[in-house]
């Protein structure tokens, strides 16, 4: 199978091999040096200032979803929830399920957000804002840097999710002023499932800090205590935490984020050239390099997806609920090539010739 899925996502063969190994034991110096290196890699990665920490939790991207949420607020706080599809409409669960306050900017599927949307939450107290970068349910990649400047005109601490967005949209933490950035590992980053991690600006640490939070497992103050000797509280996905490493690594040899961001988007847009002639619509308003999502003008993504799986070897992303037969996603994270894209477009332009495209 060739997988164009946006997660889990093709692994680069350094990586698999890590899978095949023991997994070691964990309570060492050697351990805790993978976990500084992978703590350094992640923050220059992603912009973050020199005070910043990272904690590992083990878990897919909603356990740090809501560890952000619980240790960051509380019922002090009043928060903007932007919720243009399924990621968004999970903060705003998160937000309901611990009495943060919050105000929702609901967005139709695939619109963005501009200078007009924000201009009525203005100088309204308002303490947090959570976007969701890639909103990877409709591939709608939200103008991060009017968000980030409606945040510093109005001191409001920023929390985004950039799971499927790290290393695939450009992103600095501090050039945008971001409290705290999510991201998984079944993403770009291109492992298995099972780690997530946040990164914790100065500001978001006090949160934490001055924060009671009342969960054992989540607890984002005591990750931060044992992260200062490279420790998790609890046993961590270890295999996975190496697995990390090495790609960590691989990215840093090959000259850093900026390198991989260009190669995921140079992908997108050999995909999105190629299929210009199908009657295929994009529909977002503007597409994160992660993700093409698409809209069949025949209404039969369902069956695209299901076709491309049991006919030709192939893994696209289907979407569920009301957008089931309406839009499908095309994911280009993970390692893959221009051959791929190649055999995809093939299949993709014998569907058509069939008419189940
Ligand atoms: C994948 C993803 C998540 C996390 O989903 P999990 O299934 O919990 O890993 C959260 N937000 C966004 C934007 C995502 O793309």
């Amino acid at each position: 199978m060739i997988n164009f899925t946006v997660g889990p996502v093709q692994s680069s063969d350094e990586v698999r091999k890590i899978g095949q190994e023991q997994v070691p034991y964990f309570r060492t110096p050697e351990f805790s040096n993978i976990m500084y290196e992978n703590e350094k890699l992640v923050k220059k990665f992603s912009g973050a200032s020199e005070n910043s920490r990272v904690v590992f939790i083990t878990g897919s991207g909603t356990a740090s979803m809501e560890a952000a949420v619980m240790n960051i607020f509380n019922e002090n706080d009043n928060v903007l929830i932007i919720n243009g599809g399924s990621f968004g409409q999970r903060f705003v669960d998160l937000c309901s399920l611990y009495n943060v306050k919050y105000t929702e900017i609901k967005l139709p599927i695939g619109k963005g957000i501009n200078e007009e949307t924000l201009k009525k939450y203005e100088g309204e107290g308002y303490t947090g804002f959570l976007v969701n970068v890639h909103e990877t349910s409709t591939g709608e990649h939200y103008n991060i840097e009017i968000i980030s400047d409606f945040c510093k005109r109005n001191n409001i601490f920023l929390l985004v999710d950039a799971i499927s967005s790290f290393l695939a949209d450009e992103f600095n933490m501090k050039e945008l002023h971001v409290g705290a950035m999510i991201t998984g590992s079944q993403k770009a980053l291109a492992c298995p499932p099972g780690i997530s991690l946040i990164v914790l600006s100065e500001d978001a640490i006090k949160r934490v800090e001055n924060n009671q939070t009342k969960c054992m497992y989540l607890d984002i103050k005591n990750a931060l205590k044992n992260g200062e000797r490279g420790q998790t509280p609890f046993t961590p996905a270890v295999g996975i935490l190496r697995q990390i490493n090495a790609r960590l690594k691989q990215i840093e040899r090959d000259g850093g984020q900026q390198i991989e961001i260009n190669r995921t988007r140079e992908l997108a847009e050999y995909f999105r050239n190629a299929i210009k002639d199908l009657p295929l619509e994009i529909v977002p308003e503007d597409s994160s390099n992660a993700v093409t999502a698409l809209h069949p003008l025949n209404n039969q993504a369902y069956k695209i997806f299901e076709t491309l799986k049991d006919e030709y070897g192939i893994w696209i992303c289907p979407n569920g609920g009301e957008l089931k037969d309406k839009v499908f996603r095309v994911g280009h994270i993970g390692d893959l090539t221009i051959q791929d894209y190649d055999k995809l477009i093939d299949a993709l332009k014998k569907l058509h010739d069939k008419g189940i495209l």
